[in-house]
Order: C-alpha cells, then structure tokens, then sequence
C-alpha cells in the first residue's frame, strides 16, 4: 500500500464522495464548492484550522479565543503547540483588538448542548465551528452550516472514536492548502486503513433508508434517554439539569427539541459548590464543571456511553433524589 490514492492525493476520492452525499442527506452543511480535509480525528484538525487561520499575520500573533463553559482541547493545544502565529488569549469576553482574533465555536456545545453562534463578527475575526455534535442524534438542525470553516468527525456520528477520523469543510482555497500542507508535515495524511473504514461506515450507513436509518435510531436513542435523565431531576430541587430549546428541523421536517450528548447538571444547594464531589460520593463520576472552564457547582454527565453506564448512571441518580425526597 502506498502513500497516495492514483490521483496523487492522499484522500480518498471515494470518501470524500460519500461525504458529501452524507451531509446532503442530513441538510448539515453546505459542501458544494468547498475543499474536504481529512484529520485524525476532528482533534488534529482543530490545531491545523487555528495555524492555517494565523499564518501570515506580519508578526503580530493572532489571538485564539473561545466561550465558556467549553471544550478544554481549544485551549490545552493551543498553548502546547504554542507558535510565534498564534496566542490563547482566554474567554472570548477577554479578546484584545490587534491582528486576527480566532473563535473556537461548539455547535451544539460541549458540555452544555447549546446551539452557539459566533460573538465576534467582522473582518479581523475568524471563526472555526466545531461541529462534532451537530448531527440529528443530538440536535435539530435549523439550517446547513454554510460557513467558512466547519470540522466533522466520525466519533460522534458512529461512535468510533477509535478509528480516529475527522473532516473538515473549507470555503478558502489558501486556507485549505494551509491545512493540507499541515496535514503533509504532521502524518503524511490520514492512514489509508483508517480512510478504508470510514468509507465501509458511510457505505453502511448509506444502504439503510438512504442514510436516514440510522439517524431516526440515534434521535430516539438520546431522546429516550434525555427523557429519563431529565424525568429524574425534575422532581429534584437539589440538582437541575441545563434548559434545552427547540427549533424548526430540516432533517426532520418539523420542530424538535434538542437531545443531547451531555447533561450539564447543577447543584442547587448553596453549600454543594463542589457538585463533582456530591456526585462521586454517590457512586456517580462526571467532569467537573472547572474542566469547561466554568465551577463544580456543575457536573457534565455523559449520555452516550454504554446502554449498562447510562442505566447506571439513572439509577444512582434516583438514589439520590428518591433520598432528598425522604428528607423532606
Ligand atoms: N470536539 C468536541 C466538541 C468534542 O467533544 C470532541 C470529543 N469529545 C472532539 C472535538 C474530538 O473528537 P475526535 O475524536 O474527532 O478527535
């Protein structure tokens, strides 16, 4: 097996092609006239959108900025891999004007669902949507993404998380060449292994009901899950959980509310501000809130781990509240 596929890329066209058709089915993201970037997950993609955004800044470091609570990997990669480009500048609130701001943007967010739009608009900001969780499992999808810079990945769309793919969707031609020549001097390129699995998933994926089987299973999987989640906090005033909001789905063709990954859970008590340690006494491991940048007044309680973890996870949760219950 060589380095490259017979066009002398080292993406597989095949792929690509199923791509594209995949965010056709599912209406998430504009791909007509945009160049696809291959990564090791969407993690090293990441990292190469924020050094291709902040090259050629004359000298002047363009500053990374993203809104808490959100995904710690922004920020620990941008100072590990730290560059005379570019500076984590901290909460997008603390940007400093100067050269090319940079905007991480979940979408729907990490911990906490959220839809989340960028803040800073204009010429000098740039924007990078990390769509990891914008997938009908999670979310309606109000609209296809047609930014500049969107990254995918396959951990959250099949759950291999392991198999380490991602893609990005890039409108700038020199932006994408910036990418790819990155990818070049970091991995000569995804292994082909791992491009041949993604394209045996996406090949799968599309057999069934033209791509939409495993949607309708993934959106009534988190919802019935959410559902039972949120029924057990609702008669809790000890713990609540995040509000989530509805929105016309073009996927689904009507209004649906979210279903998320996470649930984004908050000690109420005024003495429990540290919620991740109220939880592991209690049998129940989350991250604590300080992880996204935010207190451990909240925990992140995962909801897509095994059918037996999140069974789990319920059951202590009852525990808990079925015991506040017995004090009152
Ligand atoms: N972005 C977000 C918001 C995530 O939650 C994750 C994984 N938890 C990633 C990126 C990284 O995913 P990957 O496996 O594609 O590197």
């Amino acid at each position: 097996m060589g380095y490259s596929f017979p066009d002398g890329t080292n993406i597989s066209p095949e792929l690509e092609r199923h791509i594209r058709q995949l965010h056709a089915v599912v209406g998430n993201a504009v791909t007509e006239g945009r160049f696809i970037v291959f990564g090791a997950g969407s993690t090293q993609l990441l990292n190469a959108a924020v050094h291709a955004l902040s090259r050629g800044g004359g000298g002047v470091a363009a500053g990374v900025v993203a809104t808490a609570p959100f995904y710690p990997i922004y920020e620990l990669q941008t100072e590990y891999f730290a560059s005379v480009d570019f500076q984590y500048q901290g909460d997008t609130s603390l940007w400093i004007a100067g050269g090319t701001i940079i905007e991480f943007v979940t979408s729907p967010n990490n911990p906490d669902g959220k839809l989340n739009e960028a803040v800073l608009k204009g010429p000098n900001f740039k924007a990078i949507y990390d769509r990891a969780y914008y997938w009908p499992h999670f979310t309606p999808i109000p609209a296809a993404d047609d930014g500049e810079l969107k990254i995918f990945t396959l951990s959250k769309l099949t759950g291999h998380a392991g198999s380490r793919f991602g893609w990005a969707i890039v409108k700038d031609e020199d932006v994408y060449n910036k990418m790819l020549m990155h990818m070049q001097l970091n991995t000569m390129g995804v292994s082909r292994d791992t491009q041949l699995r993604a394209l045996k998933l996406l090949k799968t994926i599309m057999a069934e009901g033209g791509g939409r089987t495993i949607f309708d299973f993934g959106y009534q999987t988190m919802k019935s899950r959410w559902e039972k989640l949120r029924k057990v906090v609702s008669v809790s005033k000890r713990f609540s959980l995040q509000d989530v909001s509805s929105h016309y789905c073009v996927f689904s063709g009507r209004v649906r509310e979210s279903s998320p990954a996470y649930g984004w859970l908050k000690c109420e008590r005024e003495e429990e501000s540290d919620c991740y340690g109220v939880l592991k006494a209690a049998g129940i491991i989350g991250r604590g809130g300080s992880v996204f940048y935010a207190t451990d007044r909240n925990v992140r309680l995962s909801l897509i781990k095994t059918r037996d973890d999140f069974d789990l996870l319920v059951d202590k949760l009852q525990k808990l509240v079925s015991a506040e219950q017995d004090e009152e």
